[in-house]
């Protein structure tokens, strides 16, 4: 079956989409489902999953249908499927009367490779009715993660999917995600009733994405010197947890000069509608936004992630920080992260609505993205671990490039530890790591003064550490389940294992931030190192050509410019500056169709004189 089926594959792989050979475990999988096989498919964010139900698609008779949540999304998927020559088309609650029957008249009529529909659509009797009167070659189950309770993406709609199944047993499905944790992936198998499903599981490693976690001072300069030092005219995506954080530090990088745009779920639809549209077709914008942005954005080129409040959970984290760099060119994913963010994040664990084990729930999530934050070990070593998969250091996260010390910090903890014993003992209080710090520090503040606070026989140990150290030990006792925090004001209190610091019987190894965190100029020079050995110099103005005849091209068609043709694709034609039609077609992302309706205008853009 093996040898029958990859040609097509393979020769659908070159003609339409331009590309050489198939990527990673794509061939296997493809071949899986052309082969009438059921697959689950777990690929992390760019590794080419779309690939994975669209060819067999082509290849199989009928119609291949996808399922998927990202309604805002579909009208420039289908676009870009159209821009190949795939006969493609979508169903959902956007589509005027008059565009849906002229979609289900072509579905019926056989004349459809694709048909995109929204989850709730399949609830509708009228849609059975409609799938049982066209041929189907496969159904794909994208974004499966979403059949997950747990998960922040849960759609109900997605636990109907099983009917699929029910109505068209012999039709392969093949349900993907870039959602890596075992429980999620056993759920997805369960719920879909994916039982005899092949289950295709690909590494998960982003090699091309950077990752660094900073301390936050001053959570916006810090972000603004990224943006300016490595940053500049790139597109990128800003997370920030609430949605006054989105819209002011939008305005923020707005009055600096930044091109940036808010999205949170507070915003009127239409507007975040266009601010996404905005963010998809126009080169170099910064989106700010809550975690409701994001899920299915295919934009290749976001070249940065950054978040400016601790992310809930390491899934989250990597599903967010993965937007980033899905064309493969060097990218960066960038968190600033402080003592606050781990107070806030337990007081809304405590104050959550859910039983005792949801809220446990939560609290693992969080001590594994702090885990994460405090490492002194690679950081893609723990975040593949973390995901099941082993992975030597990296040589390209922060840690790696700039390593941290590891300390013994165990007096200090004792010291901060018995501050808070004494203050509920001896005075019956409870106080805020602020206060805390203050006593240690020995500061005669108003409000040491006023609670006789210097007259504790801990007034004053701690001169030896600055106040930043003093956070950074608070920051990490907390993180390490020694300390806790309470209340709505974020009192400091002690936790069970706290007893076994303070009698000794424990070491408490802490983080030292290293003298000199990976400085912009390291990875400026890293970065040029990288896009040199893509772009020689006579091809940089080629490219800048390109992209205008890109952009302006784009315009007229109203799609993304990346539907027309990658900034790699737009790299490798400025590099190899092809002077014939033959020659521009072996170009990796230059298909049939692209070459027909493109491939003069590029042949135009590259021999044009430079524009007076
Ligand atoms: P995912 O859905 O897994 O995030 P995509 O399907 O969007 O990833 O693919 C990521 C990028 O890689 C796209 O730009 C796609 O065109 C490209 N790609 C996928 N497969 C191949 C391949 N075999 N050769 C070259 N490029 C590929
Ligand atoms: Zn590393």
């Amino acid at each position: 079956m093996g040898v029958e089926t990859t040609g097509p594959a393979l020769e659908v792989l070159r003609r339409v989409f331009g590309y050489d050979t198939f990527r990673g475990s794509q061939q296997e999988i493809i071949e899986h489902v052309v082969g009438g096989g059921d697959a689950l498919v777990l690929m992390p964010t760019g590794g080419g999953k779309s690939l994975c139900y669209q060819i067999p698609a082509l290849v199989r008779d009928g119609t291949g249908v996808v399922v998927s949540p990202l309604i805002a999304l579909m009208q420039d998927q289908v676009d870009a499927l159209t821009a190949l020559g795939v006969r493609a088309g979508f169903i959902n609650s956007t589509l005027d009367l008059d565009s849906r029957r002229a979609v289900e008249a072509s579905f019926v009529g056989g004349q459809l490779d694709l048909l995109y529909l929204a989850p709730e659509a399949l609830a509708s009797p009228g849609t059975m009715r409609l799938l049982e009167r066209g041929r189907i070659a496969l159904f794909a189950i994208d974004e499966a993660h979403c059949v997950s309770q747990w998960g922040h993406d849960f759609r109900p709609d997605y636990l109907n999917l099983s009917v699929l199944h029910e109505r068209w047993p012999d039709v392969p499905r093949i349900a993907l995600t870039a959602t890596a944790t075992t429980s999620t992936h056993k759920e997805i198998g369960t719920r879909l009733g994916l039982t005899g499903a092949r289950h295709f599981v690909s590494s998960f490693d982003r090699p091309n994405i950077q990752y660094r976690i900073v301390p936050k001072q001053d959570p916006r300069r810090q972000l603004l010197e990224l943006l300016r030092t490595e940053h500049r005219g790139d597109a990128g995506i800003v997370y920030c947890l609430s949605r006054s954080s989105v819209e002011k530090v939008a305005e923020f990088l707005k009055d600096n000069g930044v091109p940036a745009l808010p999205y949170h779920a507070g915003l009127d639809a239409r507007v975040r509608a266009d601010n996404q549209s905005r963010f998809l077709r126009e080169d170099g914008l910064v989106m700010v936004a809550t975690i409701a942005f994001g899920m299915g954005i295919d934009k290749p080129d976001v070249r940065f992630v950054a978040h400016l409040d601790l992310p809930k959970s390491v899934e989250g984290y990597y599903q967010e920080t993965g937007r980033a760099g899905r064309d493969g060119l060097p990218s960066n994913a960038w968190l600033a992260y402080g003592l606050q963010d781990v107070v806030q994040q337990r007081k809304m664990i405590e104050g959550s609505e859910g039983d005792a084990a949801h809220r446990r729930g939560l609290g693992r999530h969080l001590d594994a993205m702090l885990a994460l934050c405090e490492t002194v070990e690679c950081r893609r070593v723990q975040l593949l671990a973390y995901f099941g998969q082993q992975s030597g250091p990296c040589g390209n996260c922060d840690t790696c490039l700039s390593p941290p010390e590891s300390w013994d910090g165990t007096v200090p903890a004792q010291k901060l530890l018995s501050t808070v014993f004494r203050l509920q003992k001896e005075r019956n209080q409870k106080f805020g790591a602020g206060q805390c710090i203050d006593i240690l520090l020995g500061k005669k503040t108003d409000k040491v003064v006023q609670w006789h606070h210097d007259e504790l026989t801990v007034f004053g140990v701690g001169a030896d550490l600055r106040e930043a150290e003093w956070r950074a030990v608070v920051r990490q006792l907390l993180a390490q389940g020694l300390l806790a925090v309470e209340g709505d004001y974020g009192t400091l209190v002690l936790t069970d294992d706290s007893a076994e610091v303070l009698g000794r019987r424990r070491q408490v190894m802490l983080r030292r931030e290293p003298e000199r965190p990976v400085s912009a100029a390291k990875v400026a020079k890293q970065r040029s190192a990288a896009a040199a050995t893509e772009l020689p110099a006579q091809a940089a103005p080629l490219f800048e050509r390109l992209r205008a005849w890109r952009s302006a091209t784009a315009k007229e068609l109203s799609v993304p410019a990346y539907v027309i043709f990658h900034d790699a694709t737009l790299r490798q034609i400025a590099t190899e500056a092809p002077t014939t039609l033959a020659q521009l077609s072996t170009i990796s992302g230059v298909g049939e169709n692209k070459l027909a309706k493109f491939g003069q205008q590029v042949l135009d853009a590259l021999g044009d004189p430079e524009p007076a």
